[in-house]
This record gives C-alpha cells, sequence and structure tokens, in this order.
C-alpha cells in the first residue's frame, strides 16, 4: 500500500484545525486504498494549536506532530516536515483551508500516472488588498527577469510531491531559505493544475508586509545574482560619464581658464555618486548578511517533541 503524508506548518491556527481536520479525515476515509499519514508541525504557536494538535493525535492515530521549539518561519518549518514525513509522496497544504483538500485526490491521480510534482496554480487569489496583489505580482516578474530558473507565478506550496523530491529538497539545508524557487531548481516531472483560493476562514494571516519583504528579498538573493551585476553595471557607466566629464571640464579650464563656479554641479555630482555608493553597498550587504547567516550552519529549526515526546 502506498503511503501518502499530508503536511501542514501551522503557526497560531487553533481555530482554523478544528475545521481542517474534519476535512482531511473525510478524504482519508475516502481513499483508503492509500496509508495516510498528517504531519502537523507547530512553529511555535502563541496560541493553543499544540493542545489541539494534542487532542488529535490521541483522537487519530494518523496525526503526527512536530513541536518546535520556536517560531521559525513557513519556510523552515516546511523544511521540520520534510523531514519527519514517511510517506511515498507528499502534499504540502495551508492550515487555514485556503488551498481546498478536495484537490488532493486529484494531484494523486497525476502523481500515480508518473508526475513528480503536481504543484496547484492559483486562478483566483481570495481577498487580497490591491497594493498586497500589485507587489507579489511585481516581486514574481523582477525574480523572473533575473533568474535562471522559472519562477512560476501564483503559484504556492500547495503540491504533492513524490519522495524522489522530498529527498532533494532535505539535501538544501540552506538557512535563508525560498522553497518556492526550490522546487523549480530541483527539477523532476512538473505538472499544473489549477484552483481557486479561498479567504482564510479562522485566525488572521501572519504575513505582513515586513514578512513579505523578507522573503522576497531571500528570494532574489538566493536564486540571482543579478542585483550585484546590476550594481557594477551602473557603477561603470556612470565612471564613465564622470571620465567624459572631467576631460571636459580639464580642456575647459585649458583654453577659458577656471573663476570659481559650478557649485550646483558640485552638489549634484557628490549627491549622486554618493547615493549609488551606498545602494551598491547596501546590495552587497544583502549578499554577506546572507553568506555570514550561511557560514554559522546553524540547523534551520530546533524540535521541541515529536509526538509528544523529547527530541534529544
Ligand atoms: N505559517 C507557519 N509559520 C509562520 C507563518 C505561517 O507555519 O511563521 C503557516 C500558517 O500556519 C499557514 C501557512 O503557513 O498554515 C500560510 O500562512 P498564512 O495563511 O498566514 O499566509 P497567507 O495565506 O496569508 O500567505
Ligand atoms: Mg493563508
Amino acid at each position: 500500500m502506498k503511503k501518502v503524508s499530508i503536511l501542514i506548518p501551522c503557526f497560531n491556527e487553533e481555530k482554523s484545525l478544528p475545521m481542517l481536520y474534519p476535512e482531511l479525515a473525510k478524504l482519508m476515509d475516502a481513499h483508503a486504498a492509500y496509508e495516510w499519514e498528517l504531519m502537523f508541525v507547530n512553529d511555535g504557536s502563541a496560541d493553543g494549536t499544540i493542545d489541539v494538535l494534542k487532542q488529535l493525535r490521541q483522537q487519530d492515530s494518523r496525526v503526527n506532530y512536530v513541536d518546535l521549539s520556536r517560531n521559525f518561519g513557513k519556510e523552515a518549518a516546511m523544511l521540520a516536515g520534510f523531514d519527519y514525513v514517511t510517506g511515498d509522496c507528499m502534499v504540502i497544504i495551508d492550515a487555514d483551508l485556503q488551498h481546498p483538500p478536495t484537490l488532493i485526490p486529484e494531484m494523486i491521480k497525476h502523481w500515480e500516472a508518473g508526475f513528480d510534482d503536481v504543484y496547484a496554480k492559483r486562478r483566483t487569489r481570495g481577498r487580497e488588498s490591491w497594493l498586497r496583489r500589485r507587489l507579489s505580482l511585481l516581486f514574481y516578474k523582477l525574480l523572473q527577469s533575473s533568474s535562471r530558473f522559472e519562477v512560476l507565478q501564483n503559484v504556492g506550496d500547495f503540491r504533492l510531491l513524490d519522495r524522489k523530491c522530498i529527498n532533494a529538497l532535505k539535501k538544501m539545508r540552506e538557512s535563508e531559505r525560498y522553497t518556492k524557487g526550490m522546487y523549480s531548481w530541483i527539477g523532476f516531472r512538473k505538472k499544473e493544475l489549477e484552483f481557486d483560493q479561498g479567504d482564510r476562514l479562522a485566525g488572521e494571516s501572519s504575513w505582513n508586509y515586513r514578512r513579505l519583504i523578507s522573503l522576497a528579498l531571500d528570494g532574489i538573493t538566493s536564486f540571482s545574482g543579478m542585483p550585484l551585476r546590476i550594481s557594477t553595471i551602473v557603477g561603470f557607466m556612470v565612471s564613465m560619464c564622470a571620465f567624459l566629464y572631467m576631460i571636459y571640464v580639464f580642456v575647459k579650464a585649458l583654453i577659458w581658464g577656471d573663476p570659481v563656479q559650478g557649485y550646483p554641479t558640485l552638489v549634484i555630482l557628490i549627491l549622486f555618486l554618493g547615493g549609488i555608493q551606498l545602494l551598491s553597498l547596501g546590495i552587497i550587504g544583502e549578499y554577506i548578511g546572507r553568506i555570514y547567516n550561511e557560514t554559522k550552519n546553524r540547523p534551520d529549526y530546533i524540535v521541541r517533541q515529536f509526538n509528544g515526546d523529547d527530541v534529544l
């Protein structure tokens, strides 16, 4: 019997889980030809999520949970899940029911047909502010144009991955994770399905603009060196212009002499060059900061308990 794991990262989801679990249970009972495993990862929730999980495990042995020692973020929580799932394939799904579990049987069908990565593309994105939608689309465009790897628009973590993909992802232990890029990076046979994203049923989205921007920066820096190249090119062009201007000033001073003048030019040049230098330094800094984090080689997450037992 093939085993299907469902991975659910949870951060403050005590209100969503009692709605999600019955849906999943219904699904599992309806497809008894497979062995099922639910792998909840409690990502340092501050509410009663862990109690709900304990309760669920008591009533259903298919429920497993990994309890992280603090909030490590969704990317790290998913990695913890990758390490703990035991299925022949795994479906990653959000706890807030924005991803319809009813799509899972279809994913499994395509998996049985030989696809390794069956991902779900959002046809609609649910309720979301105009600005957030715009920024998110802009980010995808930026990343796509700067990276060699295909970055799929409106495709998130909702997908089915074969054991081959899980093992490949487990090998990628970088600490600044951008998992959406990794799915493309590892390759394998992919299949696209579409779904309509609903609204979050309970609780609140934990992705404020600050976290989204930080994820976007991780995405760009871990999959593209383009910002560095741009700062090189801009630096080169600016110094070319400066060189030409230098010749012009020099020749002008030789021929017509140089009464002190040009204060505005000076100020503009200083500010302009200063700005470009700071910008380039900032870009370099973004990369160096990530190199620094990476070299510390810390674990990506720390587990407090697995299924109620301490992990030593
Ligand atoms: N999540 C997590 N750790 C975090 C933030 C979010 O495990 O630090 C989980 C959350 O519980 C949910 C999924 O990631 O299952 C998606 O989060 P959310 O619904 O807040 O994001 P959105 O749907 O607004 O992008
Ligand atoms: Mg959500």
